[in-house]
């Protein structure tokens, strides 16, 4: 048969089997799908993937403080998924490891001989009471979703002053620096707007420290001093309460809870593995997917690999990470294919651009050490116009046309 210049997108069948096959077709699983083509076009390789739409999430920050419309950051799904992979357009369910197959909501059963799991991570509204019903209400906004990003804009664009509280929550999360970014921009715009003499910026974090590398922290330590933003460590969101605009927070060394009123409130939600993942044998304690942190093959199932989000691995859960650990996990499970040991190694890098205003940008990259592992000839831990206008106009083509296709 002539090589599909297309996707193949599958039918709904009792069983179906493939080579490789890759859960999620995010971030992770299209980078993973890419450059296993590109390197062995042979390979019959399927993708289960639910949904028809693919996000560039980094841009959410900036979609938020009104930048850029929220319509640039999605895309066909279809478009990315390289020629001659099969789509299965289903979620997977359960993944039984012991059978080397999986199950999808459809009730399909998808038999692999390697398997790359990339669901990304689950968002978890519902953990705190009130926030489902009041998001994209009354001042209470989040980055975080697509379907709610244009509120934040709009409550910061409509803000006259009063309190506005940005939280950080007691949970892994999806890019550690984004709780803030949007707060710097939210104070750059008050500035902007004559309404920051009238407001008490606060900053409520689960964490202990602004940000995990002392580089970038004293960097970061310096903006919230110049911005006079109010911040209070080891304080979780627990609680929201739109009819009298409260947020309740936990104090975490005391337990003892507070209620802070708001005015506008950007909610990062607290975050886990899929729960597909948490109650599948391919957990480790915290519920993430348990590879081992150099190779990224499973520590109990050689036919499985894992990398992004969903993943166990120790480092800032961002897309930047995914780009270095992607091309590590493609030659090590083509080594796995050819009943060789995996030998590329992965040491943990990420890199954060933390926006600290409108045109500045730090830009945070280390490994699993926290020791800076800078690209750029210069000191990156200083605020730079260039570093924004990279991240505004240089990353999303890198993303769509370099990273998704497997080139970069
Ligand atoms: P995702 O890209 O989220 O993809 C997961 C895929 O799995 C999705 O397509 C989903 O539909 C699918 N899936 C889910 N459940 C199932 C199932 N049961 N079966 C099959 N498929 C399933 N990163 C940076 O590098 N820099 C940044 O500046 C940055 N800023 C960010 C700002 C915000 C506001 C957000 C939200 C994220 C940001 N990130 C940033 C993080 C980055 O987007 C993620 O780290 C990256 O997308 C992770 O890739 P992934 O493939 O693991 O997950």
């Amino acid at each position: 048969m002539p090589e599909p210049d297309r996707p193949i997108i599958s039918r709904i069948q009792p069983t179906v089997r493939h080579q490789v096959v890759i859960i999620g077709g995010g971030n992770a699983g299209i980078s993973v799908a890419a450059q296993l083509r590109r390197k062995r076009k042979a390979l019959d390789v399927a993708i289960v993937e639910p949904s028809d739409v693919h996000y560039y999430q980094p841009l959410w920050t900036l979609v938020g403080a009104g930048v850029a419309p929220k319509e640039v950051t999605r895309r066909s799904e279809e478009r990315y998924i390289p020629s001659g992979v099969t789509w299965l357009r289903d979620a997977v369910v359960e993944v039984c490891p012991e059978d080397n197959a999986l199950t999808t909501a459809r009730g399909t059963r998808v038999e692999y001989e390697f398997l790359v799991v990339a669901p990304g991570i689950q968002l978890n509204w519902k953990a705190i009471p009130g926030l489902q019903d009041a998001i994209g209400r009354d001042g209470v906004c989040s980055n975080y979703s697509y379907e709610y990003v244009d509120k934040t804009w709009k409550f910061i664009r409509d803000f006259e002053g009063g309190t506005a509280i940005f939280t950080h929550p007691n949970t892994p999360i999806k890019c550690g620096g984004a709780p803030q970014k949007v707060m710097y921009l939210a104070d750059d715009h008050f500035r902007r707007s004559g309404a920051r003499d009238k407001t008490n910026i606060i900053f409520a974090s689960a964490g202990g420290s602004i940000f995990s590398v002392p580089k970038y922290a004293k960097t970061l330590t310096s903006v919230r001093e110049r911005k006079q933003i109010d911040v209070r460590f080891r304080r979780d969101l627990t609680e929201i309460r739109p009819e009298t605009k409260e947020a309740v927070f936990t104090n975490l060394d005391t337990g003892e809870t507070e209620a802070m009123h708001y005015d506008l409130i950007h909610v990062t939600p607290p975050q886990s593995a899929p729960d597909f993942i948490r109650n599948s044998p391919l957990a480790n304690e915290a519920g993430w997917v348990d590879v081992d942190k150099h190779s990224l093959r499973h520590v109990r199932y050689p036919r499985i690999f894992s990398l992004g989000d969903a993943s166990s691995l120790p480092t800032s859960k961002t897309g930047a990470a995914v780009r270095k650990q992607a091309p590590v996990l493609v030659a090590n499970l083509l080594a796995a294919i050819d009943g060789q040991e995996p030998a590329a190694t992965y040491d943990g890098y990420a890199a954060c651009p933390i926006v600290t205003g409108y045109g500045k940008l730090v830009l945070a990259e280390f490994d699993y050490e926290l020791t800076p592992r800078e690209s750029m000839p210069f000191d990156q831990s200083k605020e730079r116009w260039s570093m924004y206008q990279m991240k505004r106009f240089g990353l999303p083509p890198l993303y769509w046309h370099g990273i998704l296709r497997g080139r970069a």
